[in-house]
């Protein structure tokens, strides 16, 4: 994870702020800890041309982050023929 810095903290506190304290997809409340801790999540994936620009950031729950992945890596498999979980 490359948004591992000491601004990139503040801005995930400062988006976590703007979104009432909560997920941008699950509207779950953010904790400290947990699958419900505050991460960032590019709107547009950084693979699909999205950047690391404040418009395309925002804060999303660990558990949905690590789940939105999960589904464009899947998709991404099925797109190359691959079975889900095969060795790449
Ligand atoms: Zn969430």
């Amino acid at each position: 994870m490359a948004l591992n810095s000491r601004y990139a903290r503040r801005l995930r506190a400062r988006k976590a702020r703007e979104q009432g304290g909560r997920c941008l997809y699950c509207k779950r409340r953010f904790t400290g800890d947990g699958p419900t801790r505050p991460t960032i999540e590019h709107r547009k994936a950084k693979m699909d041309g999205g950047r690391d620009r404040v418009a395309n950031l925002a804060a999303a729950c660990l558990e949905c982050n690590q789940h939105r992945g999960r589904q464009m890596n899947q998709a991404r498999q099925r797109a190359k023929g691959r079975p889900e979980g095969a060795p790449a």
